[in-house]
């Protein structure tokens, strides 16, 4: 089969497209034949080597993929060639006490797609049976495939971590990107005012049509006074932060009293200073969130099926083009998910 590996750490050009023999599934494994692949922006970070994940050589990228099952494994149940799926994007002990009490997503010995398995930039890839969540029929592959990521990591930190309830005023930061533009439809179907920023009035744009209430330029304009001006001086109860650097104060600036801010990435500035003062004079909370759940995965596809959010696919690629790919995405001019179809 054709992968996309690479040998060593660095920038685009370390990407080659290469014949492997196709993986074979052991027992509880099935074959899965991947029919569309999601970038992500995690992929930069680990060909680049800088992701603090451990790698080794070579590495095929790809943590979000769906396809149909082409064969299966030994002892395996309940599933069957030609099944519509998309694999949990981790694999979980399910004996440790996160496990346990419905937290998989803390579980202590995790394994992860393309970390402990074959990537998703290939024709083919082995997972775990267990792992597996069935794609409704009406959702295509490229759907599937850009959905879990982005909508899964919203639905927990939106409802499970930020207790987002309807009628409550959340602001959504980069709105343009995957889990920015999920986030948006999610909380508008929930009931909230969505308030969101972005770096251009276009990506604005597109945001208002997915159910953004309120847009703000962060480039333009001041943040935290157009959400008081927006808020009648109140502020937001729930900010949705995944940037770091300047957006995370003036997300913590734009909370209502007892507000809550919900982070899970920091790409724009892991190390950031912290007014701590009007933060517990506020009494506001900040809460960290860290994947998802399968069940939450299942909650993102039972939505989709049934048209009430829609997995945005900027573009897609073929696998011989993966390197433009990355290349687009790393432009970020992109609005929503670019797919690769092998
Ligand atoms: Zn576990």
């Amino acid at each position: 089969m054709k992968a996309v590996r690479f040998h060593e750490f660095g920038g685009i050009d370390v990407l080659r497209v290469e014949d492997v023999d196709d993986p074979r599934p052991g027992r509880g494994e099935v074959l899965v034949r991947i029919r569309a692949a999601a970038l992500n922006h995690l992929d930069v970070d680990v060909r680049d080597g800088v992701s603090r994940f451990p790698i080794e050589f070579p590495h095929t990228l790809g943590v979000e993929l769906a396809g149909e099952i082409e064969e299966v494994g030994d002892g395996v149940e309940g599933w069957a060639p030609g099944d519509r799926v998309n694999p949990y994007i981790m694999d979980t002990c399910g004996e440790c006490r996160y496990c346990q009490t419905g937290r998989e997503n803390l579980c202590l010995t995790p394994g992860f797609i393309s970390f402990t398995t074959g990537g998703g930039y290939a024709e083919r890839v082995v997972v775990k049976a267990r792992n597996l969540i069935r794609v409704p029929d009406n959702v295509s592959f490229e759907d599937a495939a850009a959905l879990q990521v982005a909508f899964a990591t919203s639905w927990h930190m939106l409802f499970t971590r930020g207790d987002l309830r309807a009628g409550q005023a959340v602001m959504v930061n980069a709105v343009g990107s995957g889990i920015g533009s999920a986030a948006v439809q999610l909380a508008h179907i929930a009931g909230a005012f969505v308030i969101g920023n972005a770096s251009s009035d276009e990506k604005l744009a597109r945001a208002s049509e997915l159910g953004m209430d309120a847009g703000i330029n962060h480039r333009t304009e001041d943040v935290v006074a157009r959400v008081l001006q927006l808020t009648d001086d109140r502020g937001v109860d729930l900010v949705y932060e995944h940037c770091g650097g300047e957006l995370f104060q003036k997300g913590l600036d734009s909370l209502a009293k007892d507000g809550r801010l919900v982070i899970c990435g920091g790409h724009s500035g892991e190390v950031v200073p912290f007014d701590i003062i009007p933060f517990f004079r506020g009494q506001k909370s900040v809460i960290g969130s860290f994947t998802y759940t399968r069940e939450e995965v299942k909650r993102c596809f039972d939505l989709a099926a049934r048209g009430l959010i829609t997995p945005l696919v900027h573009r897609t690629f073929p696998l011989d083009d993966a390197a433009e790919a990355m290349a687009t995405m790393e432009r970020r001019e992109h609005f929503g998910k670019l797919v690769l179809v092998p």
